[in-house]
């Protein structure tokens, strides 16, 4: 059986490493070849043939800052193979995720361009298991999907609740995740389909709900304003500390930073993380999280450069 799960595991690695090679990725100038861009990010006909709409000097028609024709509730038809694979694979037991990442080589990039124009390739799935107690706002959405860093860090995020967080007691304890991004990034409209979201665009931003442990019962399955510091502000250092992903800011509605403040105390590493907690206007039952290409410290800079301010 353990050795049925090892090739299983091997197979899983080899569909998810089975990528484009860096030469049909970039010109020899460094630049992302258009063929690249076709293949991956679902807004290449938007942007006018282009990688993204700012590498041209085309007036882009405005339609709330996102892409008409991706005005959808459901992306799961963008899926490759390969996703739709290890989902299955997931969902079987047959992989565990958290192992898969932790041993993944994966020397490729997976997010390209920017936050806000970029799209995603080779994004590996956000998939809720009984050890992660992850719970998707949104399950039939496929917006479930980040780079390595992204998947891996919500996984461990939600192991650690299980660790923190054990027993009959606390068997309810759900990690709530909204939108993440598409299967192949790209434009992301909202879930009302009303707006679209800024960024979302390339697996390094994350929705997250606020971390709601309730004794002999089930947590929420949903986005709510309840803001109990005691939890999150446990939730937040350990969003700046995991092992997969520098956290680069967690968007967050002011009063519940203020929140947070009073919670933290004489905490010295409040002093650090406080610097990458910024607020953002409909941020009052949520995390917004962004990330950075891999593992560092809060912000994914050294200190000496300046703080770089971002959409959400
Ligand atoms: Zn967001």
């Amino acid at each position: 059986m353990k050795a049925l799960k090892w090739i299983w595991m091997i197979a899983g690695v080899a569909v998810i490493a089975a990528g484009c090679s860096k030469s049909t990725i970039y010109t020899d100038r460094g630049e992302l070849l258009p063929s690249f861009c076709r293949e991956w990010n679902p807004d290449f006909q938007y942007n006018g043939g282009r990688c993204a709409f700012n590498l041209s000097g085309v007036q882009r028609k405005k339609v709330k800052g996102c892409n008409l024709s991706r005005k959808q509730f459901s992306y799961c038809g963008d899926m490759t193979p390969a996703q739709v694979s290890y989902s299955n694979q997931v969902n079987s037991s047959r992989l565990d995720a958290l192992t898969l990442i932790s041993n993944s080589d994966r020397s490729q990039e997976q997010a390209y361009l920017s936050v806000n124009d970029g799209f995603l390739a080779e994004g590996r799935r956000v998939i809720p298991t009984a050890f992660n107690h992850v719970v998707l706002r949104f399950p039939s959405r496929c917006t479930n999907f980040g780079t390595d860093a992204m998947a891996g860090m919500i996984e461990w995020l939600g192991h650690e609740i299980g660790k923190a967080y054990s027993g009959k007691k606390f068997s309810g304890i759900k990690l709530v995740v909204g939108d993440v991004a598409a299967p192949r990034g790209g434009c992301l409209w909202g879930h009302g389909q009303r707006v679209c979201h800024k960024s979302h665009k390339t697996g390094q931003d994350a929705d997250i709900g606020y971390l709601t442990p309730r004794p002999g019962k089930s947590s929420p399955v949903e986005f709510h304003q309840i803001f109990d510091p005691k939890p999150n502000y446990w939730l937040i250092k350990k969003l700046f500390h995991n092992p997969y992903a520098c956290v680069k800011f967690v968007f967050l509605d002011r009063r519940n930073i203020k929140k947070l403040s009073r919670e933290a105390g004489s905490d010295p590493e409040w002093q650090t993380i406080k610097h990458y907690i910024q607020h953002a206007a409909g941020h009052h039952n949520h995390f917004h999280v962004r990330i950075g290409s891999g593992p560092g410290k809060p912000g994914c800079f050294s200190p000496d450069l300046q703080i770089a301010h971002n959409s959400r």
